[in-house]
């Protein structure tokens, strides 16, 4: 089976599945099938010698398994991953540990 998943967007190098890669912080460079993709800092640096960004950075970014890129391949899910909103609702705590813990106490001690 094929290890690879992509290849560095500069340098061509091979990115493996469920590593880690580098992308460029702005919108433009994480389209859905348009994405780059760097397996070093200084490979996103390269790259911005032939593009104009302002305010950029690289992020640290895990690469899919093969599992899951077979998932987007097949449309069901989404490549990059939608972006964690910071505000999202807070989470319901399940039902089961709310409220005082009942805590049964014998008294057959002695
Ligand atoms: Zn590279
Ligand atoms: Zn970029």
């Amino acid at each position: 089976m094929d290890q690879t998943w992509r290849r560095c967007s500069s340098c061509k190098k091979p990115l493996p599945f469920a590593g880690t890669h580098w992308v460029c912080n702005v919108s433009t460079c994480n389209r859905p099938r348009l994405f780059l993709t760097f397996c070093t800092v200084s490979c996103w640096d390269a790259h911005l010698a032939s593009v104009r960004h302002r305010d950029t950075w690289a992020e640290e970014r895990k690469s899919p398994t093969a599992e899951f890129w077979q998932k987007v391949v097949n449309g069901e899910e989404n490549w990059p991953p939608r972006p964690v909103k910071e505000k999202e609702p807070a989470k319901a705590e399940p039902k089961v540990s709310s409220g005082p813990k009942v805590v049964l106490r014998r008294k057959s001690e002695s």
